[in-house]
């Protein structure tokens, strides 16, 4: 038996090992299972290329659980290690990398923590033996053990097959890896794809039994990968209920995707994958981290935020890239010139599958938008390119439910709705409930509204009035009819000044008690409601904004306009005729309500008052 020391002239990395990560301890499994992989995988080629003797027989790894001996053990029956190749591998190369890993990265934030290597087997096992026998003619196996210091044993025993053991023996912290649900969990995380079978213990298999006849069953090999994925396998191959089959087994409690997109590229970096578009709704928050990294099938991470664009985070599936670099920190990553192609080329092939869909089937684009509308917006908000690609088919909705390209609405509302710059004025709507007569009314004028009711409409919207060329939006109740759509028409009001003078001192003492209130006169036409309530909207704009940061309310008040019509009948006809100052207030009082009752402004006690007095009026 031989006696040594690993890489003297370092300092000891074994309590730096087991301090490690130490949330992320169970990454052993996946550098282990990994390793065993490489090895079969070699062994396999050699075979192919005539150099292996006889035949290589069954090759599957087997993750085998010894509770009872506190033992969790990696078999494979790849190319094993002579012991000259123990001294080189284990002794020198893994151990000089596995330090030069944690000097560089114990504290900084790299992806998924890949390639600690072997010694990460030292994270769980206070002690650690390798059983491996060589593929080679005549190589003895022999048995390397460490204790988790820098002292190992190594010496020659006899084994029965090819290929190599590791045994651990699980610490006290850690005997939860003795637990079988938790190895199997680990298993089905990061070695769920990996390309050669591997086995956790067996499974009961109930065979097929004609009536009346016992049951029977078979224990057979429990194997917990699929070594196809279906990112691997070519798209032609593939019929849709595969995909929907995939997308099922990887998000269980997901609503079937709408599409998906099968990512397959060689140069100049090499991606494979599938990316599902799922139902979005009207939500952008209950999707993340449903993408997961592979590199060559192995699981990295389901953190790409720095990898794939923010707004693409919404999609789900699985990127699988041997180009992405794991071993840098998070920060490098933007800048690393593969990754910012990677991210280009998913963009692209996201705007060329959408504007696929809306050229060969308008209608079911149209029928997907309500679950793709946040998508492509928030795409459009934040990447300039993708801006670019989408305007051609970014859809628009109105209140009766049709849809137009921003070019076709455009055309649809120009005559109408063009305001005295030149700008095309599109009037929308954030509550069709809410705003239901001021809608009717503005129809009844000949204007559109369309509706904008997500989360990210206003921002979108913003956005497109300084990007997007010569739209204005406005909602529907910022104005009042006559002014929605600015026009250089003049009118002139049918009151005198001394009337106007009465009318604007009523409403403002009616108004006093509302916060932000102002009262303004203005002569409009005499279909308009005698008062009604505006929200500017630039204030309004501005006010929704600093909510949805979470920024305080205090900096822009509650603001609104009370706009009195001076040419609305009831005031030269009734109000004004009114001798006592008591009945104008009360009448003045009810327009006041209505209006306030029609923006669903009018609430608690004043709501309480209105209703009474109007009971007591019938
Ligand atoms: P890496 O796998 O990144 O090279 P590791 O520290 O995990 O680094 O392993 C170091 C080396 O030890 C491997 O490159 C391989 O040559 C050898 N090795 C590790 N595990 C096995 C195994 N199960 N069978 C054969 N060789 C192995």
């Amino acid at each position: 038996m031989i006696k040594g020391n690993i890489a003297v002239q370092t300092e000891n990395i074994f309590p730096i090992i087991k301090k490690f990560l130490y949330s992320d301890h169970e990454i052993f499994l996946r550098e282990l299972v990994s390793n065993a992989v490489d090895a079969t995988t070699k062994l396999r080629v050699l075979a192919n290329r005539g150099e292996v003797k006889g035949e290589i027989g069954d090759t599957t790894i087997e993750v085998i659980l010894d509770a009872e001996n506190k033992q969790l053990i990696i078999r494979d029956r790849g190319i094993g290690m002579t012991e000259e190749e123990v001294h080189q591998y284990l002794n020198q190369i893994a151990f000089s990398s596995a330090a030069e890993f944690l000097e560089r990265f114990q504290d900084s934030a790299i992806i998924g923590h890949f390639g600690l290597g072997f010694y990460s087997a030292f994270m769980v096992a206070d002690k650690v033996e390798v059983h491996t026998q060589s593929w080679k003619e005549g190589a003895e196996a022999v048995v390397w053990t460490c204790e988790g210091n820098p002292e190992f044993t190594l010496e020659k025993r006899e084994k029965a097959h090819r290929g190599t053991d590791i045994i651990l023996h699980i610490n006290e912290e850690n005997k939860d890896f003795l637990e079988r649900t938790r190895v199997a969990t680990l298993l089905d995380k990061y070695c769920r794809f990996l390309p050669i079978p591997i086995q956790f213990g067996t499974r009961t298999e109930y065979l097929e039994t004609a009536e009346g006849e016992e049951e029977k069953s078979v224990e057979i090999p429990n194997i917990i990968n699929e070594t196809h994925p279906l990112w691997k396998k070519t798209p032609s191959e593939l019929s849709d209920e595969d995909y929907r089959a995939f997308y099922r087994t990887m998000y269980p409690m997901g609503a079937e995707p709408m599409f998906w997109i099968h990512l397959n590229i060689d140069f100049p970096f090499n991606l494979t994958g599938v990316l599902f578009f799922p139902r979005l709704g009207n939500s952008m928050e209950v999707t993340r981290n449903k993408i997961h990294l592979y590199s060559n099938q192995v699981y990295v991470t389901d953190d790409v935020r720095d990898i794939v664009p923010e707004w693409l985070l919404l999609l789900h599936g699985v990127i699988d890239s041997p180009d992405i670099p794991l071993n840098v920190s998070r920060s490098y990553l933007q800048s690393d010139s593969n990754v910012k192609k990677i991210s280009e080329y998913i963009t692209r092939k996201v705007a060329d599958k959408l504007h696929e869909l809306f050229q060969n089937d308008r209608p079911a684009f149209e029928q997907k938008w309500r679950d793709l509308g946040v998508f492509v917006k928030y795409g459009m908000i934040s990447d300039t390119k993708f801006q670019e690609r989408a305007k051609g088919y970014v859809l628009l909705e109105n209140t009766a439910g049709e849809f137009f390209t921003l070019e076709e609405y455009k055309e649809k509302i120009k005559v109408s709705q063009t305001d005295k710059h030149n700008k095309v004025v599109a009037i929308y709507t954030s509550d069709i409930q809410g705003h239901d007569a001021i809608i009717k009314g503005a129809n009844n004028r000949g204007y559109d509204v369309l509706k904008m009711e997500a989360v990210l409409d206003n921002h979108w919207m913003q956005h497109m009035e300084y990007h997007g060329g010569d739209m204005l939006f406005v909602r529907v109740d910022s104005d009042t009819l006559d002014n929605l759509v600015q026009k250089d028409e003049k009118r002139t009001s049918i009151l005198s000044e001394g009337e106007e003078t009465t009318l604007k001192g009523l409403f403002e003492n009616l108004l006093k008690g509302e916060v932000g209130a102002r009262v303004t006169l203005s002569p409009l036409s005499p279909d308009e409601p005698p008062v009604q309530i505006t929200r500017p909207e630039f204030m309004r704009r501005m006010k929704e904004m600093q909510s949805l940061q979470g920024m305080g309310m205090g900096d822009f008040p509650d603001s609104f306009n009370a706009v009195v019509n001076t040419n609305h009948p009831l005031f030269a006809g009734k109000l004004l005729k009114l001798e006592a100052e008591p009945e104008r207030e009360t009448l003045g009082q009810y327009l006041v309500d209505l209006a306030l009752l029609q923006q669903g402004m009018l609430r608690g006690e004043a709501l309480t008052r209105f209703v009474q007095s109007t009971i007591g009026k019938l």
